[in-house]
């Protein structure tokens, strides 16, 4: 019988969450839905130096918005918990003792200051950063350099120590990774990484393989940063579990910068003007805020979509996918091994087609947050949602629903009279004189009648309508821009026409 598929984000609470790391938390979550599996997030917090607060609160606020739930988390624990690392310290010495005892692992008693000197001795032209390897670990302090009785004397003292990984001195390590298939390295080239700290809390390189076995993980989708560690992950599979037992792998391509090569980054976003984050992100120390594209007034789904295309499509040129149809669409294989370049422009497309196409109940309440923000008081539910359908082709982002509609609730905070006074004259204020009066006169406002009448007016004072629909336009609405402007009458009812016809009259005395 086949395993259940499960699948894990397991972001390290460190900051705002990378736009690469929702794709991650994506194509994981994609893959666990169309086999009937399990989405896990497990926090990966052991390193505490670079604990961030908040962060963690952050992650769930952005998986949240994204609508990408896990099936299990800290917050809603199934039968593998704890899902928060640092809550699992007791749980991975025994592994690295196992690995010692296996003659995979030693004890390193060096000192700070004795790596530094190593690193300091061992410098050279070909080799500017050495690394406790091979090459060096029978010059260092530990127990592969020690006598057994030095070793235990040193442990029994309770002397601060790491465990190391032994690395193999010339092994070939190979997996097959589901993106670029049949992977290799030379361990040589591979230093003995750290697998216990001297704190007694695991490395990275221990807890993810632990915990994949413990979680019963099936698949593991990581950026492909973490593709250099992962001949370290192969041994540890290969000498705690279980070679047959590991997940199946794939490292997901990077997002790379618009303008160049390299990993898109934080800095890139400042530098071009987008966010990189998915949400807002305040930094608990330095109260730096880097920018979200919630915040910026994108729509989850369009996020959403925009990322499953960054690496991957599912080969017609279908650009358009709903969260259900990326279930049912999506494949490993189909991901590219290169990178993605990150494309703004394509990403505000993918924002306006959604609020476009999407029915704006579904955004109602997130527009209307956005008035309240801006002090907008929307006391007519009904208008409002005639209001949204009306500018909703004009707006890239929610946020633009806010400058193409504001008009509609409140009145214009000022009229660009500058574009209307240079062609104004008598003829023109008569015949809004005669439009207020046969506006004034009307008992079914609508659309049709109004503009009939409007044209109506025009004929008689033989003025062409479009020399008097701009101001028009510029009278109700402030300024050159918004929905047809019969629709705008309409909408606003014939008070408010009348009311800002005769303000802008005036001031064009
Ligand atoms: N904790 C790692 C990170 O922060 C997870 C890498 C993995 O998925 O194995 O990205």
């Amino acid at each position: 019988m086949n395993k259940k598929v499960r699948v894990r984000f397991a972001p390290s609470p460190t900051g705002g969450l990378h736009l690469g790391g929702v794709r991650t938390v994506l194509y994981n979550y994609l893959f666990a839905k169309q086999h009937n599996g399990d989405f896990i997030l497990r926090i990966e917090d052991t390193d505490q130096t670079r604990y961030v607060e908040g962060a963690e609160e952050y992650i769930y606020q952005c998986l949240d918005w994204c609508g990408l739930i896990p099936d299990e988390s800290p917050q809603k624990p199934g039968a593998f918990g704890p899902y928060r690392q640092s809550e699992r310290k007791s749980i991975y010495r025994k592994y690295a003792e196992q690995l010692v005892k296996q003659g995979k692992a030693y004890y390193a008693f060096d000192m700070p200051e004795e790596l530094e000197t190593m690193r300091t001795n061992y410098k050279t032209a070909e080799n500017p950063s050495p690394q406790y390897d091979h090459k060096v670990r029978m010059k260092m302090r530990n127990s592969l350099s020690l006598t057994l009785e030095e070793t235990e004397r040193l442990l029994e003292a309770s002397t601060p120590h790491v465990i190391r990984i032994l690395m193999p001195e010339n092994e070939t390590v190979q997996f097959h990774d589901m993106i670029r298939g049949e992977v290799s390295f030379q361990t040589s080239q591979v230093d003995d990484k750290v697998l216990l700290k001297a704190d007694g809390m695991p490395t990275y390189h221990l807890a993810v393989v632990v915990d994949d076995y413990l979680m019963q993980i099936t698949h593991a989708f990581r950026g492909e940063e973490w593709l250099s560690s992962s001949p370290v992950h192969v041994l540890l599979w290969k000498y705690l579990f279980g070679i047959e037992n590991m997940p199946q792998w794939a490292h997901l391509p990077l997002i790379l910068k618009p303008d160049g090569n390299g990993k898109l980054s934080k800095r890139d976003g400042d530098r071009l003007g987008f966010p990189v984050f998915a949400m807002n992100w305040v930094d608990p120390k330095t109260n730096e805020l880097t920018k979200g594209f919630r915040e910026l007034g994108f729509l989850p789904e369009a996020f959403i979509n925009m990322l499953a295309l960054l690496g991957w499509n599912d080969g017609s040129e279908q650009e358009i996918f709903s969260l259900q149809e990326l279930i049912s669409k999506f494949s490993m294989d189909r991901v590219h091994k290169g990178g993605a370049k990150f494309n703004f422009e394509k990403a505000k497309w993918f924002n306006h087609e959604w609020i476009k196409q999407s029915a704006v109940s579904s955004y109602q309440s997130a527009v209307k947050e956005l008035f309240d923000e801006n002090n907008i008081v929307i006391n007519d539910e009904n208008k409002f949602l005639k209001v949204l359908e009306l500018v909703k082709d004009r707006c890239t982002f929610l946020t633009d629903f806010v400058q193409q509609s504001s008009f509609f609730f409140q009145t214009p905070g000022a009229i660009d009279i500058a574009a209307i006074q240079p062609k104004w004259n008598e003829k023109k204020n008569l015949f809004f004189v005669e439009l207020i009066r046969a506006y004034e006169l009307m008992n079914l406002w609508q659309h049709d009648d109004l503009e009939k009448e409007f044209k109506e007016i025009a004929a008689v004072n033989e003025i062409k309508p479009g020399d008097v629909l701009l101001p028009l336009r510029i009278m109700l609405v402030g300024g050159k821009f918004g929905p047809g402007v019969f629709d705008i009458v309409a909408l606003l009812g014939k008070e408010e026409t009348i009311k800002r016809i005769k303000h802008t009259l005036q001031l064009l005395q």
